[in-house]
């Protein structure tokens, strides 16, 4: 008979709302004019109400779902400071002289996050246990090489080799040809960073308005007029922070953001040693296949997380569990009768470039694009929009740049996501039968 992968008790949503539930707050009463409205209360929306309000900035938060709903309590909570910036998978890869400033300020991304959470003593299983890269084919091993010294010298990356032969010092799998660690990385659990988040917020008095959707925007004079189903705010300024749940309002930002469903899973309780066996250093783990996938033991070192691109288009839930068990047990064959109690998707924003952007489009402040790495990031950058806003900022962040290119290919439908699938998953096949 064969048993089912999923335990009785499997649900579909976020293993971490069972710490964490976004819900929708006490409905307030919109003003009608704010100095800044920020559209989207994820980590991104937050650390910028956070930081107008500490210099003294009135700002209302309006999120068209409870807050947190969108990746911010969705995520891996793998934190990394700059190994992810630039991959180079669609988009040119950038020579090492030009990564140097995205690197620094990533490693910078890093420090900020790690300050707060110990500053505001966040308690979200903050553990500095780093990062293992996983690499693919021996080409990428060696690919690798090539990036340790940049790491180190610009991301503080404290970044190291692994070859194939004490690969299992690092991880109980021999699927990869050895590997790059990360010294400076971190995991988290996302859905209580977030909730220390929003509780800083509440303590600050920060208003934020759950299930109101931004439906128009109009410029007028030098502000804007924000209307929302319950009211219209005028607003000197107004910042975009819907990363990956970018819609209409804002079409030409909706352009240049391509989301991409992520899908996780969670393990049931692991038997005993099994967690230590496959993650003897508790490291959060990806690998550079294409078809990305990403993984860590859950705070408490019972379960294992593990996250994936299972589709390349809308699935069921249900299927692309079944999918992510199968890139499990491909790492780990002893999990093959580990059952599942959770499995949850959330949306990705990709960009042209594969860099993250903050800016200005005309007179719009947006913080989005974290292709895949944002809770440092997009924590980051909404910080960053605010101290800009609040004339704060002594040099320019290096995601700070005019340019936020888009594709005369994409008009905000990504209907060519399956063909890019297609891709990837033929690139990493030909990818392993190079090695042999
Ligand atoms: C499955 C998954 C796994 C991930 N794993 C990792 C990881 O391990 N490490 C890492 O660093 N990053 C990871 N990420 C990325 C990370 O979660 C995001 O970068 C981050 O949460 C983005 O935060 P944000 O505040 O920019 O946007 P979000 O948290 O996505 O919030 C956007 C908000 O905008 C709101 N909104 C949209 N349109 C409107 C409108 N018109 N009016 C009002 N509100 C609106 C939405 O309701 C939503 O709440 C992952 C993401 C996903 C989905």
């Amino acid at each position: 008979m064969k048993v089912s992968i999923f335990h009785p008790e499997f649900q579909t949503r976020p293993y971490w709302w069972d710490a964490f539930t976004p819900h929708p707050l006490p409905e307030l009463e919109l003003p009608h004019e704010a100095q800044v409205v920020v559209i989207g209360s994820g980590y991104a929306g937050l650390s910028a109400a956070i930081e107008l309000s500490r210099n003294g900035i009135g700002c209302i938060v309006l999120d068209a779902n409870e807050p947190g709903f969108g990746g911010s309590t969705r995520n891996g909570g793998m934190v990394s400071g700059g190994v992810n910036v630039g991959k180079g998978y669609v988009a040119k890869a950038l020579a090492p002289e030009q990564a140097i400033p995205f690197l620094e300020d990533a490693a910078d991304a890093f420090g900020y996050i790690e300050d707060l959470i110990a500053r505001e003593n966040i308690d979200c299983g903050w553990t500095k246990s780093g990062y293992f890269l996983g690499a693919w084919s021996t080409k990428h091993f060696l690919d690798m090489q090539k990036k340790v010294d940049i790491l180190n010298a610009h991301a503080s990356a404290d970044a190291y080799l692994v070859p194939p032969d004490r690969q299992r010092e690092e991880i109980g799998s021999d699927y990869y040809r050895g590997g790059l660690v990360i010294g400076r990385a971190a995991h988290l659990h996302p859905a209580l960073y977030f909730k220390g988040l929003l509780n800083i917020a509440k303590r600050l008095g920060i208003p934020i308005a759950s299930k109101t959707p931004v439906i128009q925007l109009d410029e007028v004079g030098t502000g804007w007029d924000v209307k929302t189903p319950r009211g219209t705010i005028k607003a000197r300024d107004v910042i975009i922070a819907t990363n990956g749940y970018t819609g209409a309002v804002t079409p030409e930002l909706k352009r240049r953001v391509v989301p991409v469903g992520s899908y996780i899973i969670a393990t049931e309780e692991l038997p005993d040693g099994l967690a230590e066996a496959i993650s003897p250093r508790n490291r959060s783990i990806a690998d550079t296949r294409r078809v990305l996938t990403y993984y860590r033991l859950s705070p408490d070192r019972k379960r294992l997380i593990f996250g994936g691109r299972a589709k390349f288009a809308p699935t069921e839930l249900k299927e692309a569990a079944q999918i992510l068990h199968g890139f499990m047990t491909d790492r780990f064959p002893e999990l093959k009768s580990i059952r599942l109690t959770h499995a949850w998707t959330g949306n990705v924003a990709f960009t042209v470039d594969e860099m993250p952007h903050m800016g200005k489009f005309g007179n719009l402040h947006y913080a989005l694009g974290c292709n895949g790495s944002g809770v440092a990031m997009m924590s980051y950058l909404g910080h960053q929009t605010a101290r800009k806003i609040a004339g704060r900022i002594n040099r320019t962040c290096a995601f700070d740049r005019p340019e936020f290119p888009d594709h005369p290919l994409y008009n905000g439908n990504p209907w060519f996501l399956p063909l890019i699938g297609t891709y990837f998953r033929s690139r990493d096949w030909l990818d392993r039968q190079l090695d042999r």
